[in-house]
């Protein structure tokens, strides 16, 4: 079998391109008191499993122990199904997990640390046009419902670092691209549109059936649960 094709990624220098904290304020103090476990819910293994590329994983493993693969029995009463974490990740990725976030290495935080709760939008034809969230995690992520404080240098660091590695792999372009559709499924079926955060800076709505975009005020986004 053909093995895929792995572009050679320099994750010391994409990691110090793609540094920027997300917000002016450290939003994990305005969700862990929302958790049981007191710990913000993205650097919480029960509710989110950091997910690293392939060779993210060499860099990391030759320069930190604060990482380790994720064996998928690190919480107790599971809240979610191992297997079925396993069978969704993309086979250029591995789950890993950390030493917990009172240990948080800032250089050595996996892309999908730096990147949470967003992922980069691609459109029905192939345009990353910028930022939409993880909607699997609104009712928990401060973020999700205050995306107006995400910092423009946050998001050009994102826009940043997505037009160098999707240009480059095109196995993680087409993950983003079904990611992007399942999230056009979603809200459709809901009926609400995505909100998205452009990479020209605006806040947008989209249209999950035709894609049309409507720039807004961030006030028009939606927020959740405690969030409200
Ligand atoms: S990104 Fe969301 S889940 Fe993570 S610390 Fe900030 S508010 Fe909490």
């Amino acid at each position: 079998m053909e093995e895929p094709f792995v572009p050679r990624l320099d994750f010391a220098r994409l990691y110090r391109r793609f540094d920027a904290p997300i917000a002016e304020l450290d939003c994990g103090q305005m969700c862990a008191p929302h958790n049981s476990s007191g710990k913000p819910f993205c650097c919480d293994i029960c509710y989110a499993v950091p997910a690293a590329y392939r060779p993210e994983w060499t860099y990391l493993r030759g320069n930190t122990d604060l990482w380790k693969e994720w064996r998928g029995d690190e919480c107790p009463g599971e809240p979610f199904d191992p297997a079925e974490v396993w069978a969704e990740t993309p086979e250029h990725m591995l789950l890993l997990a950390c030493k917990g976030p009172a240990h948080c290495q800032r250089d050595f935080r996996s892309v999908s640390c730096r990147q949470f709760p967003f992922f980069p939008y691609i459109t029905a034809d192939s345009r990353f046009l910028g930022l939409v969230y993880e909607w699997a995690f609104e009712e928990v992520c401060w973020v999700i419902s205050h995306q107006e404080t995400v910092t423009q240098r946050y998001r050009s660091e994102f826009v940043r670092f997505y037009d160098e590695v999707l240009a480059q792999w095109p196995d993680d372009f087409e993950c983003y691209a079904d990611h992007a559709e399942e999230m056009r499924e979603e809200f459709a079926a809901r009926k609400q549109r995505i909100p998205l955060l452009h990479r020209n800076g605006g806040f947008y709505l989209i249209s999950p059936q035709s894609e049309r975009l409507e720039r807004v005020a961030p006030e028009r986004f939606k927020r959740f649960g405690p969030y409200r």
